[in-house]
C-alpha cells in the first residue's frame, strides 16, 4: 500500500459524498449524535463502521487489543463516560472477533512485556470460566469460546459502571455482546441477557 493512494482515495470519497448530497460536509461539521458506542478490537480486519454499513456520525468508536473494558483504563472509561453521559447513546456494543490475536496470546504462556498486564485481564476471563473451557477438547473451539466469554465479561464490566447503570435506569440504555466472524464476515449477536446480568450484579456493584 502506497500512502499517496490514501490521499487519492480521500479526494475520490469527498467527490462521491458531494454527488449524493452537496451539503454532506456542511452537515457533518455541525456536530455528532450517534446512537451507538462500538467497542471493538484494534485488529485491522475488524473495521467497525464498514462491517456494520454505517457512515460518519453514526457510531462512536473505541478500539483496543481484544476489545477490553478495564475499569482502570482511563482511555476506555473516558470513552464510555463521554458516549453514555454526554452523547447519550442508547446502545453500547462490545464486539469481539474469532481468530483474535490478543485472545490467542492470553491462552499461551509467554512473556510479552507491557502486553502482560493487558492480557492478564483475558486470563482472568479464562479463570472465571475455567470449568467450561477445560471441558472443550478442540483447541479451536476453546479459542472461539474464550472470544465469546471475553465479550460477555467485558459487557459485565460495562454494567459495573455508574454511567451505564444510570442510563439503563433513566432511558433504557442497552449493552450488547457481538462477535465478528472473520472467516465468513457474519456479525453474530451473542444475545447476552442484559436485564438478568444487571439484576444479578447489582447486588454487589450497585452504584446508583
Ligand atoms: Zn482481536
Amino acid at each position: 500500500m502506497k500512502l499517496d493512494q490514501v490521499f487519492k482515495n480521500n479526494e475520490k470519497w469527498i467527490k462521491e459524498k458531494l454527488i449524493l448530497d452537496s451539503n454532506y460536509f456542511e452537515n457533518l461539521g455541525k456536530g455528532q449524535n450517534p446512537e451507538l458506542l462500538f467497542i471493538g478490537c484494534s485488529d485491522s480486519r475488524v473495521t467497525a463502521e464498514e462491517l456494520m454499513g454505517l457512515g460518519p456520525g453514526e457510531a462512536f468508536v473505541h478500539r483496543n487489543i481484544a476489545n477490553m473494558v478495564s475499569g482502570t483504563d482511563l482511555n476506555v472509561m473516558s470513552v464510555v463516560e463521554y458516549a453514555v453521559v454526554h452523547l447519550k447513546v442508547n446502545h453500547v456494543v462490545v464486539c469481539g472477533h474469532y481468530a483474535c490475536g490478543g485472545v490467542k496470546a492470553a491462552m499461551q504462556s509467554a512473556d510479552l512485556g507491557i502486553l502482560n498486564p493487558w492480557l492478564r485481564n483475558i486470563r482472568d476471563v479464562y479463570r472465571i470460566h475455567k470449568n467450561e473451557l477445560n471441558g472443550i477438547t478442540s483447541e479451536e473451539d476453546k479459542y472461539d469460546r474464550l472470544v465469546e466469554l471475553n465479550v460477555q465479561e467485558q459487557c459485565v464490566n460495562l454494567i459495573k459502571t455508574a454511567a451505564v447503570q444510570k442510563a439503563a435506569r433513566d432511558r433504557g440504555l442497552k449493552v450488547h455482546g457481538w462477535v465478528f466472524d472473520v472467516h465468513t464476515g457474519n456479525l453474530i449477536d451473542l444475545k447476552i441477557d442484559f436485564e438478568n446480568i444487571l439484576k444479578n450484579i447489582m447486588e454487589i456493584y450497585h452504584l446508583d
